[in-house]
């Protein structure tokens, strides 16, 4: 016999969108229930969803030690470090990351229970409607009934295949069985050369693999500034991966031990090539499967997104969706500040999220980062702008660390000198994105941060030199 609890809110989904969204209600006294279907192999339940178990956290631990194989291999020497005999070893590599995963799933049950958010391990469904208060289904090892007055849908997404090639992370992987390859492939196929293309090829490329990623779009990262890409383009050649622009795909045929992929390339010209593992990166679908969504009538789009309105409203009352399975970028800290914000307008506070200044990060090496607009961007809008640029390669900081490849920079409102956007391609890229976002938080002005005092000797006094450039008054070039 299934025991029925009430609560203000239930969220169905435990990733960042969900967690998040669940400890911000319960820390502002609603009684909060957050149902996750995730599990180990061990059975046990795995907080996080995407991001903590096959998304962003596995894979920064990835590219973390691949990093620090690749710098241990070619860069220590001029530092008159001399190693012999390095080596790699792969399953310890995977055991750190999945030691990562395992903390960070630990960490999110524990913030439940010390935010008294009631965890139910199983798939939630809508089962209907009592009064004002929805009934949430709980399926799983303890089945429940929760009854709320407020339901937060935050199922995330799941990998896109391409149309007939199954994944069997075999031959064939998503991002899970991209994270998880055994040994170093020899020939490691990657069809999309976006975000999870990009770190996964990079991956296995410091390993050894001889990787191919094959991209449909004509031009690389065509929503980064071109200026970004273009040395993007140049550093990943150095890097030796290879990347193919511009084809399509016609066949991918999967054999016991290899996959051959059939393509055009973008001179008309049929191509073939032979990997030993293929990784499929190209997007994801939101995840609404088992929700009985249609049960209750909530909305989807053609693509199959939960459609909400600015303020992550679905077409049902006190019923909001968050994060992946809705519009906008699939970042998780996009669905996390949509989860705060929801929580918020539940317990009646004005809550907003600023889609213009949300953060983009690719955490290759160099890592790429930007937020705001890029010059396409503004030329196609018809804004009058302003830039400013700062290579590493003058910048003392990077120089002591030998990583001088890249740039920051900013574009700026050519009559107010309001930043616009800003974009960098170097070392520490993610951490040094933030000062770009909050100064477009508070309306500023590329002189505002030339003024500002940056220490000595930074990363961070790339960003102000590229401030200062927009004025054309750089002091250290
Ligand atoms: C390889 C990879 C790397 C990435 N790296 C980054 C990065 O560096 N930075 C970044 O910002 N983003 C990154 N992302 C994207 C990020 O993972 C997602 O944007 C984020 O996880 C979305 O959060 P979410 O809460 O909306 O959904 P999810 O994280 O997908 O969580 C949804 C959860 O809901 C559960 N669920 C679904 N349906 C039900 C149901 N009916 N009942 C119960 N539970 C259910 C799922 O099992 C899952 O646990 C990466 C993604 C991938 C694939």
């Amino acid at each position: 016999m299934a025991d029925s609890q009430a609560f203000d809110v239930v969220v169905i989904g435990g990733g960042p969108g969900g967690y998040v969204a669940a400890i911000r209600a319960a820390q502002l006294g609603l009684a909060t229930a957050c149902i996750d279907d995730w599990t180990r192999d061990d059975g046990k339940a795995a907080l996080g969803g995407t991001c903590t178990n096959v998304g962003c956290i596995p894979s920064k631990a990835l590219l973390q030690s691949t990093e620090n194989y690749a710098h241990a291999g070619h860069g220590f020497a001029e530092h008159g470090i001399e190693i012999s005999g390095l080596s790699m070893d792969v399953g310890r590599m995977l055991a750190r990351k999945a030691a990562i995963v395992a903390r960070n799933n630990d960490g999110i049950a524990y913030l439940f229970r010390k935010n008294e958010v009631a965890f139910f391990h199983g798939r939630g469904a809508f089962a209907g409607r009592d009064g004002d208060a929805w009934q949430i289904r709980v399926e799983g090892a303890k089945p429940a009934t929760l009854t709320a007055r407020n339901v937060i849908v935050a199922t995330g997404s799941a990998p896109r295949a391409l149309p007939g090639v199954a994944f069997d992370n075999v031959r064939v992987l998503d991002n899970a069985g991209a994270l998880a390859i055994p040994d170093v492939p020899k020939r490691l196929g990657v069809i999309g050369a976006g975000v999870v293309g990009l770190e996964m090829g990079s991956v296995w490329r410091r390993l050894g693999a001889d990787v191919v990623v094959l991209e449909a779009l004509p031009v690389l990262l065509g929503a980064a500034d071109q200026a970004v890409a273009k040395e993007a383009a140049k550093l990943f050649a150095k890097q030796g991966l290879a990347i193919v622009l511009g084809v399509h795909i016609d066949k991918v045929t999967v054999g016991r031990s290899d996959v051959t992929v059939d393509y055009t390339d973008r001179d008309g010209a049929r191509q073939t090539a032979k990997f030993d593992r293929l990784i499929v990166s190209i997007g994801r679908v939101p995840h609404t499967a088992g929700l009985d969504a249609d049960a209750v009538g909530l909305k989807r789009d053609a693509r199959g997104f939960v459609e909400v309105d600015d303020e992550c409203r679905t077409n049902l009352p006190n019923v909001y969706a968050i994060g992946d399975v809705v519009r906008g970028p699939m970042l998780a800290h996009k669905a996390e500040e949509e989860g705060v914000a929801v929580a918020e307008r539940i317990a009646g506070q004005q809550a907003h999220v600023d889609f213009n200044t949300i953060p983009w990060v690719i955490y290759t090496w160099p890592e790429i980062a930007w937020v705001g607009k890029t010059e396409q961007q503004l030329k196609q809008e018809g804004v009058d702008y302003r830039t400013g640029s700062f290579p590493y390669s003058a910048n003392g900081r990077a120089r002591a660390l030998g990583e001088t490849s890249g740039f920051v920079k900013f574009v700026a409102d050519a009559a107010t000198d309001r930043i616009l956007g800003m974009h960098v391609i170097g070392p520490w890229a993610s951490e040094l994105i933030a000062e770009g976002v909050m100064a477009m938080e508070f309306g500023a002005s590329s002189e505002d941060v030339a003024r500002i005092v940056h220490a000595h000797p930074t990363l961070s006094e790339a960003t102000k030199e590229a401030a200062l450039a927009v004025d054309k008054r750089t002091l250290n070039l």
